[in-house]
């Protein structure tokens, strides 16, 4: 079954019509589904709409929030209550097509756990489409994973990925990073893309610092979770080991002039090198000590299902009861 998940906040205008090309598109291909509508803390009519079609429908279910959360939270609240084993998410606006839906169930059973939307040709202003094309392909480069259109709202996945993937924040623009780091096979497949119609955007400029500070994130999470030394404590090596030759060298010149009396330097405290290295030394301190603390944290709160990511387990009779190994 497939479990089509969409966060909604502030969309009623959109809402019957989007429930219709949804079914229509679902009963024509004879695909089961679901949908969930997710109201993130609508202040319009977007929930009576939303109810009105939950009375109507049985295979409609629906999740209220006290208020705006987010999208992300919404998809996590969406993907907690989802019956089915292959999950698609959607955005309300009418932007993505429903009628794309079965060419996504087809790529999956290609043998990939996460389909990516991408909106080749995009109705959206221009200080969206440039910025994003930028944006993309740093991700890329950041993470390895090269799609065209990481934030798309149209995205279909195995539930398993929505088990092992935990997306808070604003966190869902990295859904198919963060399963693709987990070792989940990603693709993506090219969308129609529509205008939007009713209501207004939700991302304003604010998008793209956010955009950029949650990149450094899921870098450091997906590359550095299990190793934060590794990446702290290099940083630190360095700054520490530029530091003390710094220090070490201005020693040197200090000694030959005032013990040995070979060469005039000059007097060292007033060097600008000797502020720079000091400060370099302890920003290397800082970082390694740093990334010792967040060792720490790893050893003993990290969990031990972010370690490793199971395909495939094969059975046997003779095996141990989970509940009866000794731990
Ligand atoms: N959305 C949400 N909570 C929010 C912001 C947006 O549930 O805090 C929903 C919104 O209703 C829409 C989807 O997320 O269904 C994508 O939002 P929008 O269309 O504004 O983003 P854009 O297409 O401009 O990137
Ligand atoms: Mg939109």
């Amino acid at each position: 079954m497939l479990s089509i998940m969409v966060p909604v906040f502030n969309e009623e205008e959109s809402l019957i019509r989007l429930h219709e090309e949804i079914v229509e598109v679902c009963t024509e291909g004879m695909i089961s589904y679901e949908i969930i509508f997710i109201d993130d803390g609508s202040t319009d009519s977007s929930w009576k709409v939303i109810r009105e079609i939950t009375e109507k429908n049985p295979q409609v279910s629906a999740i209220q929030f006290r208020r705006n959360f987010g999208k992300a939270a919404a998809l996590t609240a969406a993907m907690r209550s989802a019956q089915g084993d292959i999950l698609m998410m959607m955005d309300a606006d009418l932007q993505d097509d429903p009628a794309e839906i079965p060419k996504f169930l087809e790529k999956l059973k290609e043998d990939f756990d996460v389909v990516n939307g991408w909106k080749k040709e995009r109705h959206d202003p221009w200080h969206k489409v440039y910025p994003s094309r930028i944006y993309n392909a740093m991700i890329g480069r950041m993470t390895g994973l090269h799609l065209h259109d990481h934030n798309c709202g149209l995205k279909v996945f195995r539930a398993e990925v929505a088990e092992e993937i935990r997306i808070y924040g604003e966190m869902h623009r990295f859904i198919s990073v963060l399963a693709y780091s987990k070792g989940f096979r990603v693709t993506e497949l090219v969308v129609n893309h529509r205008e939007r119609k009713f209501g207004h955007s939700k991302y304003g400029m604010k998008r793209f610092l956010r955009g950029f500070l949650d990149l450094l994130t899921v870098t450091f999470l997906t590359g550095f979770r299990q190793r934060p030394q590794h990446l702290l404590g290099a940083v630190g090596l360095f700054s520490f080991g530029i530091g003390s030759l710094g220090i070490f060298y201005l020693s040197m010149i200090w000694i030959f002039s005032n013990i040995f009396g070979v060469g005039d330097f000059g007097p060292i405290g007033s060097r600008p090198m000797l502020a720079y290295s000091i400060a370099a030394m302890l920003l290397g301190a800082q970082a390694l000590s740093l990334g010792l603390l967040a060792e720490l944290m790893v050893a003993y709160t990290g969990s031990e299902a972010d370690t490793y990511s199971v395909k495939e387990r094969i059975r046997r009779d003779n095996d141990f009861d989970d509940d009866s190994r000794i731990v």
